[in-house]
């Protein structure tokens, strides 16, 4: 594959890392100008690879630790340096509705798109630099990330993916104690390796939308679905943008259920954080939830509670209605409405199937209609303000047939006590599912650890102070199969200490 040499991209600086194949899909079928400019990454100064993740790197066909004769290469090109042949960096524009209000422009304002490569099972993987300096969108923006930002990104997109979670992952983590970055005080830069499918947004199509290029629109729509929604081949016309519509909303209703059955809040749902592929997209001030409370606001600069925790599912439909506004240029109302109708169904059928999952319970109740059982037993949770996964994890233990006083009122005192737990008694004892497989099952339903904040700032602190990384690498060992035991590492599944329960998690990143 050709590169075309952006002019600012000094030869030099090209360094050879692998003999991946590069395909660069955005790049060579969408054109310059109109979805992107070409745009080398600003130099970091004497970058550090502090982090190579190697669950990512097989994903991708990479090796599993950089190869030492090479290393300098392999970090200079992954702190945005270098330029890794075959790549084709860029940073691409789009627009999108920020706490309810339509941005115009934004784009990558401090990400760089690297290019496409191809994996040796044929998939393609875009991997994008976050933090690699100025971009033609950058606004007022210095380009960079902080280290401390970086770190929570990198530590979520693997918990995610742990989880089960359709998410963006991280490849590698690059840091420059010589770069410093302004904030509330003074920090120090970092870059994170970002790996998906496509990082196309709904803000993306807004972008065209609301700027009236509605051919550029259809064009990117026809590249989306041609490339990543399987589902609409062999449809044409407006079945075939309707059945894209109706797939998007599908999949963000599962991955909306996904976050509220592991307690997840993402902080900043604005659409152009929304990615087109249902994934978690941008990690910013997101937050797990510990002690129940479904008002939960994890963005302390989200002072109205837009994007709080029991918010999400009807945000998530808010934002379809804004994508489903930017493809109005190409599908009729009522086909829009159609697609859009599918987002509650979906969410309550995914969400409920998880939360009886977590519960051991493999039928529906007989009314088929769980929502109130559900909403009871969210009702209790927050009244005694249970830790939200300690709580389902050690559900297991409940009998059925027994008493189970002490275990509930370990949870909070006099919780024994609450009506819910004789209908869950009944509805256990009417499966008779064997108990040890109940218990196994709700172990995988039911994960052990999470990233807790007060566990994301000690890795953050560990790191920024000693440019060490035991903390970060004993979290990833259990956040890549949180349902698993991990002997001598149950420490990291405690509630938190007093210091790390309400820690002040702002935008600012
Ligand atoms: P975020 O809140 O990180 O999703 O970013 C919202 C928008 O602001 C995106 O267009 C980002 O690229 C841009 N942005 C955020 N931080 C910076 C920064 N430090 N420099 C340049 N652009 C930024
Ligand atoms: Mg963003």
């Amino acid at each position: 594959m050709t590169t075309s040499l952006h002019p600012a991209i000094d030869p030099s600086r090209w360094v050879p890392l692998t003999a991946t194949p590069w395909v660069n899909r955005f790049a060579t079928e969408l054109p310059e100008g109109t979805f992107y400019t070409r745009q080398p990454g600003e130099p970091l100064p004497s970058p550090r690879m502090l982090h190579w993740n190697p669950t990512v790197a097989a994903l991708i066909g990479w090796p599993a630790a950089i190869p030492p004769e090479s290393a300098e290469h392999w970090t200079s090109a992954f702190a945005g340096s270098s330029l890794i042949p075959g790549s084709d960096p860029l940073a691409a524009v789009y627009a999108g509705h920020q706490f309810g209000h339509y941005v115009p422009q934004l784009g990558d304002g401090r990400a760089l798109l690297l290019g496409e490569i191809q994996s040796p099972t044929g998939e393609g993987w875009q991997l994008q630099l976050k933090g690699a300096g100025r971009t033609p969108y950058s606004r007022m923006g210095d380009g960079r990330a902080v280290l401390r930002s970086s770190i929570r990104e990198y530590l979520a997109s693997e918990a995610m993916a742990g989880l089960g979670i359709p998410t963006t992952r991280a490849l590698c983590l690059v840091g420059s104690r010589q770069q410093p970055v302004y904030r509330e005080t003074v920090e120090t830069a970092a870059v994170v390796t970002r790996v998906a499918p496509t990082f196309i947004r709904f803000g993306s199509f807004e972008y065209h939308y609301h700027k009236g290029d509605h051919a550029a629109l259809a064009q990117l729509v026809e590249f989306t679905i041609a490339h990543y929604f399987p589902v609409c081949q062999g449809l044409t016309g407006p079945e075939r943008i309707e059945a894209f519509l109706a797939d998007v909303v599908e999949r963000t209703a599962r991955l909306v259920g996904d976050w509220q059955a592991v307690g997840f809040a993402h902080g900043v749902l604005n659409t152009d954080n929304m990615s087109i592929l249902g994934l978690t997209l941008d990690y910013g001030p997101f937050g797990m939830m510990e002690a129940f409370d479904p008002g939960y606001i994890c963005n302390h600069s989200d002072d109205r509670g837009r994007y709080a925790f029991n918010q999400q599912p009807a945000v998530g439909y808010w934002n379809l209605t804004r994508l489903a506004m930017a493809l109005s240029a190409l599908l009729d109302t009522d086909s829009q409405q159609r697609a859009l109708d599918r987002y509650a169904p979906v969410l309550t059928e995914h969400l409920h199937a998880r939360i009886l999952a977590k519960l051991g319970l493999q039928h529906p109740s007989l009314d088929e209609d769980d929502a109130p059982f559900i909403k009871a037993l969210f009702g209790w949770m927050a009244r005694h303000r249970v830790d939200y996964t300690r709580t389902f994890r050690a559900m297991a233990h409940f009998n059925p047939e027994g008493d189970n006083s002490a275990l509930l009122n370990g949870f909070a005192p006099g919780l024994a006590d609450d009506p819910w737990f004789a209908q869950y008694a009944a509805r256990l004892r009417q499966e008779a599912r064997p108990l040890v497989e109940r218990q196994q099952a709700m172990n995988r339903a039911n994960p052990k650890f999470i990233l807790r904040n007060y566990l994301a700032q000690q890795a953050i602190d560990e790191t920024t102070r000693h440019g060490t990384t035991v903390m970060l690498e004993r979290l990833l060992t259990v956040l890549a199969h949180p349902f698993d035991e991990h002997p001598g590492y149950d420490d990291l599944a405690a509630e938190p200490p007093e210091w790390g329960r309400h820690l002040n998690i702002s935008c600012s990143s």
